[in-house]
């Protein structure tokens, strides 16, 4: 069983400036859950990190964000595809906390739980904060140019060596094809 860690706002689904706050905002990005489904269908365990930072900035509460997670399961699902868990940072920036990617204390946490090292994970983002928390935690950072990875690329801010993908599908592919 291999594990792969897959940030959510621009890679699974689009992001917003003004945050994901309803599952009526959350809208999937083509190819991404049939490529989680592809995954699983591989025997990859999916699991979502992702900053939500709206929490703390009252932009939405716990339960418009279970409905979204609950949205995002049930599209999945229509794929046959399935994210074993969501692992949230509820926290902004001020708080300091050890979760808010690019701390890693969440990868740290999912290791823990799902008995996985996790030097050989692959952990797929579109932010730097994405590339860093995978560095810390000597996983395999890929990038993907949805959400905010294009913005990124041109920023120059990414190091040379790692991976670049079109988007989520594209690095199943890649995946895949490796074994
Ligand atoms: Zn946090």
């Amino acid at each position: 069983m291999k594990l792969i860690i897959l940030d959510r706002d621009g890679v699974i689904n689009y992001d917003s400036d003004n945050y994901i706050k309803s599952e009526h905002e959350w809208e999937a990005i083509p190819g991404s859950l049939d490529a989680i489904a592809r995954l699983n269908r591989n025997k990859y365990r999916v699991v979502v990190v992702t900053n939500q930072s709206g929490l703390a900035r009252g932009k939405f509460d716990i339960n418009a964000l279970n409905a979204i997670h609950r949205k995002m399961h049930t599209h999945l699902s229509q794929y046959g595809g399935k994210i074993e868990a969501v692992f949230f940072c509820p926290h902004e920036p001020d708080d300091h906390c050890s979760c808010r990617k690019p701390e890693p204390g969440l990868l740290h946490e999912i290791s823990r739980r799902l008995r996985v090292p996790l030097y050989k994970t692959t952990i797929v983002g579109d932010k730097l904060s994405d590339m860093e928390a995978a560095l810390a935690v000597k996983a395999n950072p890929v990038l993907v140019k949805t959400g905010y990875g294009q913005a990124l690329l041109d920023s120059g801010r990414l190091a040379d060596d790692i991976a670049v993908f079109d988007d989520l599908a594209s690095v199943v592919d890649s995946l895949l094809k490796a074994g």
